[in-house]
């Protein structure tokens, strides 16, 4: 997981990745970070916490420059070191040159020792870095060949935006696992993870980044080279992206969202419909195939939970007396709605079990008398090494359970899950996406893992 942004040619490059990040908060709660150029100067602000907490006036003003490119992270394996947080900056041949990546590369173990028998000393421990040494490493002189001849080493899922100089290059590995789109603004270019990042500043969206496209934007002119081998790969879109990740105001994969996640419920009410008295959803992430689902079946559908929108980070340790604090914070059932009904409840996906438990307790002690749920995807059984923080197979429910044993676990009177072809069914691209955390075909290699190298993903 993890936002990227990068702007050209614009006087206001620094607080339009600002603003975008803002749109891209989702995507990485954990770290913030934007750097910029002024054709002097490098200026470079990154910060622990949410968009609103890493930036402020002051800082922001120091942002100078036409270019400016932007990161939220979302680490993947806990470890929050400043060192970590993006985008990642150095100076090469006399001009700086910053990363911000999504994605996890699956190669990691064998550049890392191969840059390191060359002598390489590594800052961080983010499979990101290893793309700039093999940027500093290379002699290509060109600077399109360059970026062709050191991304085409890459495996794994990357969407990245660079900057070098004042020049915005940004690209997309040969599957496509992570979203990356184009938009206009003025006489200046964004690339953005989604679509809703242009929105919110009035930019106007041209296109998505192709899958195994490199773009450079220098100034106002655009151009275009492709990864080595990319017309044999397959395109393997992330599909729970589309199912949970991505913002439902987005357009990603040539789809609406909104309209994917609508599709995922209706089709979700025509395998496992419910004569309920309504449908709800658990908020915000069920909302949408909620919707689907209850105008499929011409169900009255019911806010049965209210979320909290004021949280933000909750720093009361969790004892025993607070126990499960910092959900019940977020979510409260609403007793007159629920109380003596049969209900069907829409979720978008059950990883490990434990918040779907506690909402349907919620759900049981605020009066509901029959409690059926409805997952708008099929069981998660394996991990993903592409960029979704899912836990281990250990950890991930369907992967030792089966449904009956899962509805037993989270105390529904009924659980059934949207089938694969089902969901993807509903995707206009069907035959174009990475299912693997549903079925364990993974269209990339997976990382050995000798634990020899132990780099993160940047998210
Ligand atoms: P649980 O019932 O504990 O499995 O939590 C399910 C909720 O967490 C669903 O709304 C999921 O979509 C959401 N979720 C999404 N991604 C993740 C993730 N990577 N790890 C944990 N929970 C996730």
């Amino acid at each position: 997981m993890c936002g990227i942004i990068g702007v050209s040619n614009h006087k206001e490059a620094a607080n339009i990745a600002f603003l975008g990040l803002y749109a891209l908060q989702h995507r990485g709660e954990e770290a913030a970070g934007i750097a910029s150029y002024d054709g002097k100067d490098i200026h470079i602000v990154k910060k622990p916490g949410l968009v609103a907490d890493a930036f402020d006036e002051e800082s922001l003003k120091g942002l100078k420059g036409k270019a400016a490119i932007g990161h939220t992270r979302y680490s993947t394996t806990g470890s929050s070191n400043y060192k970590n947080i993006q985008p990642f900056l150095v100076t090469h041949r006399k001009r700086p040159l910053a990363v911000s990546h999504n994605g996890n590369l699956t190669n990691t173990e064998t550049l890392y020792e191969k840059l390191e028998e060359d002598g390489a000393i590594f800052q961080t421990s983010m499979d990101s870095e290893l793309i700039i040494h093999l940027l500093a490493k290379s002699r290509n002189g060109d600077m399109k060949k360059w970026f062709q001849e050191v991304l085409s080493q890459l495996k794994g899922a990357f969407s990245l935006v660079f900057l070098v100089g004042d020049i915005i290059v940004g690209a997309r590995d040969c599957q496509g696992f992570r979203p990356l789109c184009l938009g206009k603004i003025d006489d200046g270019y964004i690339l953005a993870s989604e679509s809703c990042a242009l929105d919110l500043i009035h930019a106007e969206f041209i296109r998505e980044i192709e899958p195994g496209e490199i773009i450079f934007i220098d100034k106002n002119k655009i151009e275009s080279v492709y990864l080595a081998g990319r017309e044999k790969e397959k395109k393997a879109y992330c599909i729970f992206e589309n199912v949970y990740f991505a913002r439902p105001d987005s357009n990603i994969f040539g789809e609406s969202i909104y309209q994917v996640r609508k599709g995922l419920g209706a089709q979700l009410a025509k395998e496992h419909p419910v004569k309920a008295d309504f449908a709800m959803s658990i908020p915000d992430s069920g909302n949408y195939a909620a919707v689907g689902y209850a105008q499929e079946l011409g169900l009255p559908l019911e806010v049965g939970i209210i979320r909290n929108h004021y949280i933000g980070r909750t720093f009361i340790q969790p004892s025993q007396f607070l126990r499960d604090f910092s959900v019940r914070v977020k979510l409260n059932p609403i007793k007159s709605a629920l109380k003596g009904k049969k209900i069907v409840v829409i979720e978008d996906s059950i990883v490990r079990g434990t918040t779907s438990r506690g909402r349907v307790e919620d759900l049981r002690k605020a009066g509901a008398k029959e409690i059926h749920m409805r997952i708008s995807c099929p069981p998660i059984i394996s991990p993903c090494f592409y960029g979704i923080d899912f836990p281990s197979k250990k950890e991930l429910i369907a992967a030792s359970k089966s449904v009956k044993e899962i509805a037993d676990f989270i105390k529904v009177d009924s659980l059934e899950y949207l089938s694969l072809k089902g969901m993807l069914s509903v995707m206009t691209e069907h035959g174009s996406y990475c299912d693997a955390c549903y079925t364990g075909n993974y269209p990339v290699e997976i990382p050995k893992n000798t634990g020899k190298y132990l780099l993160e993903g940047a998210g």
